[in-house]
């Protein structure tokens, strides 16, 4: 079975010599494992800060390992009880076609009728549930509030901006990275949406938001969040999603050059991890899911073929290569 391990840490962007495609022999399964045959794992953003070696809420991968990652697959042999061949399994051992694991480390998850399983990896996973906690319950949105969202067109973002709009939000702003993801922002339902390499966010968002925002939903830090400060209303919150602009980063970032006007405004800025939220997952998927059958929330998906493309995808999502989802399809 193939797996991608860290070849190397990367400083700045990452390159494809920091990874490195090997062939390992895997034992059979014992008693309470089971093998499973990976379908589709995920990359995400938070796998760069697992490159470094540094302290945070996830330890870092280590060199000469495989990552790892949120992936779906179907067991081929099961030694466990209460698991069975064929059956669909959501785990968090990526970046590898095959793995032996303990049957713990699996959850068992039904196929949806209409839905793909690579659903489990977006609109009703962890970046699903990111989007959902993040706006209600970070946020304490509520109904008739302006809410300006973030990296929009990615998989948090687009659903954080449609969850907004079901729930009654009077305007949601999205901002993304090209003129196609902006027009794709108004197909979502988003009233305004404009592209941040066509002009200071500051002022874009003035125009799209001439009333202000009341909630900003961050997913990139930075010049977005200094742009929010500045629209944001007297009592606006912040759900502290993550700062994509400056992950890859080797300088500090100066911006927000403005914080201090959060004392003013009497701003919240929170920020959340949503491995701590996950006792709303059944709440998102009951209510998410029913959006989604009802064809009333849509999620995009960009699918890469091969565990070989893997390095290229999570370096196309870090580029903005991808709207709604980064898949790779093992
Ligand atoms: P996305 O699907 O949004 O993919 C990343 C996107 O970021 C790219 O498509 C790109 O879109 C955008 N981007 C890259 N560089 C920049 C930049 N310099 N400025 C603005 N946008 C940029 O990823 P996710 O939806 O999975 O994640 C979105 C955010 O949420 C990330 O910051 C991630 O770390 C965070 N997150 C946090 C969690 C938590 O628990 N706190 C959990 C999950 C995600 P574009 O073309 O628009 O530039």
């Amino acid at each position: 079975s193939r797996q991608i391990n860290l070849a190397s840490r990367p400083s700045g962007w990452p390159t494809a010599d920091n990874f490195d495609l090997v062939e390992v022999e895997l034992p059979a399964p014992q008693e309470g494992q089971v093998l499973v045959r990976n379908l589709f794992m995920s990359v995400d953003p938070y796998m760069r800060g697992r490159m470094n070696d540094a302290k945070s809420y996830v330890p870092p991968f280590k060199l000469g390992e495989p990552l790892e990652g949120g992936t779906v697959g179907e067991v081929v042999e099961s030694r466990a009880p209460g698991l069975a061949e064929g059956d669909l399994v959501l785990h968090g051992y990526g970046w590898r076609e095959q793995v032996v694991v303990e049957a713990a480390r699996v959850r068992r998850v039904d196929p949806i009728e209409g839905v793909s399983p690579t659903a489990y990896l977006g609109v009703l996973g962890m970046p699903g549930l990111t989007a959902y906690v993040g706006l209600l319950d970070v946020a304490s949105f509520k109904e008739g509030e302006a809410v300006f969202v973030s990296g929009a067109a990615g998989a948090v973002g687009s659903i954080a901006g449609q969850i907004a709009k079901l729930k009654g939000a009077s305007r949601v702003i999205g901002s993304a990275g090209s003129d196609e993801k902006v027009s794709h922002l108004y197909d979502l339902g988003f009233d305004a949406a404009f592209n941040y390499r066509n002009g200071p966010v500051t002022e874009q968002l003035r125009k799209a938001a001439p009333d202000g925002i009341d909630v900003y939903f961050d997913n990139v830090g930075a010049d977005h969040l200094e742009a929010a400060i500045d629209s944001l209303n007297t009592g606006g919150r912040v759900a502290m999603c993550g700062a994509i602009a400056v992950y890859n980063a080797t300088e500090p970032s100066p911006a927000p050059r403005n914080l201090f006007l959060a004392v003013g405004k009497r701003l919240t800025l929170r920020g959340f991890i949503v491995g701590d939220h996950s006792s709303r997952m059944r709440d998102m998927i009951a209510e998410v899911g029913g959006w989604l059958r009802e064809g009333r929330i849509s999620a995009q998906e960009t699918v890469v073929d091969g565990l070989e493309n893997a390095p290229a995808a999570f370096i196309g999502l870090m580029r903005g290569e991808n709207t709604g989802k980064m898949i790779v399809r093992l």
